[in-house]
């Protein structure tokens, strides 16, 4: 196989490919990418025979950006709607992979959905005939098939491995909304403490007793979250704030300017969900965490323009600078979440 296949969401396949390509060329390993819009993935080929594997294993799919699900990749399938089976078992054959586990999926779009019969009806003549050729196993390293159907006749077969992928079907973290939370917002910054802070390390890094602050609050869903955490926050917004979480007593709303107001002291979390310039908004976190207001942050790069890997690549690189400039050791990290639009998440440790 020398090709990956990452998942995105739909409409972001023109900037997972050209952050792929870009750090793929980085690691002097030239390819090409390959999506049609709309479809929720790009197939990058690596130009020359060189497996994959080695790429994949140098881009970790926590180091992506637009990237859900991270796969090594076999050529697409174009298959016999009167025996769909034969030509995948031949393909995992021919390939000697082995695995634990099969996932069917689809990308994240209405259309796809109308697949689910076919993948229901196809599971277990599927699984057994992978398990007669030896291909489906109870140890092979924990590693999973995944199969990407775009249609009824065209499948993508792909492999992912433990440690390196998501473990959640279409890498699609579904979250319930709160129903006592103010704003569908919410959910984008409970999915951010998911994706960048290990659950085993909540109790010590969202602990009850701790302060934050919260930039652009209102009507209040990221302060929601806080608060359910036990947390103090400063809610800096000049608009209204929920009046229920006002009632925790633990939440003081000042109607001040996020870019400008500091706090009184330091504090163990920031966030900002202001919608304004990706530079702007870094500046202002640069400062923060510069003057070691906090401790962590968790903000949005809003993405309104066309060349969006363009614009996070550059505010991500000018936060890594401004720290190293300063001496500050951090640990950054930036992902396109199942809940952000056209946004994307960035997170930032102190590292001492
Ligand atoms: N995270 C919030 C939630 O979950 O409910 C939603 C935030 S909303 C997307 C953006 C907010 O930023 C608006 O309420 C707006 O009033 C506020 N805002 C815009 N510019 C601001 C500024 N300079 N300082 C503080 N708040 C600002």
């Amino acid at each position: 196989p020398n090709a990956l296949l990452l998942y995105c969401r739909p409409g972001f396949e023109p900037d997972l490919a050209a952050e792929i390509l870009d750090k793929a060329a980085r690691l002097g390993e030239p390819g090409a990418p390959r999506f049609e819009r709309g479809e929720g993935s790009v197939r990058f080929e690596l130009a020359g025979e060189r497996p994959a594997n080695a790429l994949h294993r140098e881009l970790p799919l926590t180091s992506l950006v637009f990237a859900r699900q991270s796969l090594v990749a076999l050529p697409p399938l174009a298959l016999d709607r009167e025996d769909r089976l034969s030509a995948i078992v031949a393909q995992v054959r021919d390939s000697g992979w082995s695995f634990e586990s099969v996932w069917q999926e689809t990308p994240d779009t209405n259309e796809a959905k109308a697949l689910a019969g076919l993948i229901k009806a196809l599971r277990r003549p599927l699984e057994s005939s992978l398990r007669k050729c030896g291909a489906l196993r109870r140890k092979a390293g924990g590693r999973r098939l995944h199969l990407l159907w775009s249609d009824g006749d065209r499948v993508q077969l792909g492999m992912s491995f433990p440690g390196n992928r998501s473990d959640l079907p279409g890498g699609i973290r579904r979250l319930r909304f709160p129903h006592d939370a103010p704003s569908r917002s919410t959910l984008k910054l409970e999915e951010a403490w998911h994706e960048f802070v290990p659950r085993e390390q909540w109790e010590a890094r969202l602990a009850e007793g701790m302060q934050a602050a919260d930039l652009g609050a209102a009507p209040g869903g990221w302060t929601w979250q806080l608060v359910h955490r036990g947390m103090q926050v400063f809610a800096i917004d000049n608009g209204p704030m929920d009046r229920k979480l006002m009632a925790t007593g633990l939440v003081e709303h000042l109607r001040e300017d996020g870019f400008v107001w500091a706090p009184p002291g330091r504090l163990d979390w920031l966030v900002c969900d202001i919608v304004d310039k990706p530079a702007r908004v870094i500046a202002m976190v640069e400062r923060w965490l510069i003057r070691r207001w906090c401790r962590e942050a968790v903000f949005n790069l809003k993405l309104p323009m066309k060349r969006r890997w363009e614009a996070v690549a550059e505010g991500l690189a000018r936060l890594d600078e401004a720290l190293a400039e300063a001496g500050i050791p951090a640990e950054i990290g930036c992902r396109h979440l199942y809940h952000d639009r056209e946004e994307v998440t960035v997170h930032v440790r102190l590292l001492c």
